[in-house]
Formats: C-alpha cells, sequence, structure tokens
C-alpha cells in the first residue's frame, strides 16, 4: 500500500555522484483501512548531485499495518499493481526489458560492456568498470550454485506457491542473480548446492528463470 510523487529537477550526467537524504515527514492518526489498522507514514527522499544541487525529489506515502488475518491479506490487493493470482509484473524499463525478452524465449542473457567484457547483473545503462555505455549479451551456460537463499512464509502474495525459496544464484560466469528454486523442497536447499537452469513460464506475458539441483554428472 504505496504511492509515490517524483520530481524530476536536473539532469544527471555520468560521473556525478548522487547522494540521496530520506526524512520522515508525516505519521498519520491510526486509521482503519481495508487491509487493516495502521499508519499512514509519508517520507521524503531528496536525490543531490556532486555540486549539492537536487536532482529530484520523491515523497512517498506507505500504509504501515496490521493484516486483519493472513488470509484476509493474502487476498487484498491494491488498486492498481498486481494482476489477481498472476505474479507480479517486472517493471520493464529501456535498461532491462532485453533480459526479460530473453527469458520469454528461454534464454538467460548476461550483460556484457563491449569495451572491457565485464559481465554485469542486475541489468543497467553502465558499465561499473570502466563506465561505458556500450554493452551486448552473452548467453549463461545456466550452471551455478546456490551462494544463499531465504523460504519465504509470509506475507503470501497470490501468484506464489509457499513455503517460497528465493535464492540468490552465482552463475559459473561470475554474475548473481535471484531466482526461485524448482524441483527442491526448501528443507533440501544447501548453500554451496550446484544448480542448472529451469523455467517457470507463469503466464503468456511472464516467464523467469528458476533453478533446479543440478543432475549428478555420472560417467
Ligand atoms: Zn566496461
Amino acid at each position: 500500500a504505496t504511492d509515490s510523487d517524483f520530481e524530476f529537477f536536473s539532469e544527471l550526467r555520468p560521473g556525478d555522484r548522487v547522494s540521496l537524504t530520506e526524512v520522515v515527514e508525516d505519521i498519520s492518526e491510526e486509521k482503519t483501512t481495508g487491509l487493516g489498522v495502521g499508519h499512514f507514514v509519508t517520507t521524503l527522499k531528496t536525490y543531490r548531485n556532486g555540486d549539492d544541487e537536487i536532482v529530484a525529489t520523491q515523497r512517498w506515502r506507505t500504509l504501515r499495518f496490521r493484516p486483519k488475518s493472513a488470509d484476509a491479506a493474502a487476498e487484498k490487493k491494491p488498486a492498481s499493481g498486481p494482476i489477481p493470482g498472476l505474479r507480479p509484473r517486472p517493471a520493464l524499463n529501456a535498461d532491462n526489458a532485453f533480459w526479460f525478452e530473453a527469458a520469454k524465449a528461454h534464454r538467460l542473457v548476461i550483460q556484457r560492456c563491449a569495451s572491457c567484457g565485464t559481465l554485469r547483473h542486475p541489468t543497467g545503462p553502465m558499465c561499473g568498470q570502466c563506465r561505458s555505455l556500450d554493452w551486448d549479451t552473452v548467453d549463461a551456460a545456466g550452471r551455478g550454485i546456490v551462494y544463499s537463499f531465504v523460504v519465504n512464509h509470509h506475507p503470501q502474495i497470490p501468484g506464489f506457491e509457499y513455503p517460497l525459496v528465493v535464492a540468490t544464484i552465482e552463475l559459473e560466469e561470475g554474475t548473481r542473480l535471484i531466482a526461485n528454486m524448482t524441483g527442491v523442497a526448501p528443507e533440501d536447499v544447501e548453500i554451496g548446492m550446484p544448480v542448472e537452469l529451469d523455467w517457470i513460464d507463469a503466464d503468456p506475458d511472464l516467464t523467469l528463470p528458476a533453478f533446479r539441483p543440478a543432475a549428478r554428472e555420472d560417467s
């Protein structure tokens, strides 16, 4: 239960050092809402560039609430946002759409700097090593290990099955990504476990990489 207003004041340039401050502007009295009882918290984020000029501000109003019950919370949905029963949509933009498009074709791609060759994920416009804006992609082999993971029990969001394993996978190419796991019980997931690529075709518009325990390499 969040909404925000974004205002831009000046352009950023490559090399700008951006700072962010956030202040709590307001906390409402206790309110009873359809979601539960809670407070509306308003915060103001201010982004500044290296000359201490304000680049943008973002005011967030978030309802911090106690769900009426876990079941009621699972059924409720914001007026905008998730489509009932489906996984949340990724926020697509010019810097990440290629990655999700490749996933629809069951290709796990990794963004690569076209100048220095450094691989990066999450996707982004600029190389963190050499600041080049030129990039292409390589196809991941689809092998890696579980670098870390959590098992999510609550809050339960429609479109997912719980308990839900959310893992950080380290690919053999060196980049890491967050993914769910398939073909393994949550209690059997271990850090360091070798994994291989699988796919979750969540719905006609959304395919996401997932990882399952790697097949044994016998003989
Ligand atoms: Zn580079």
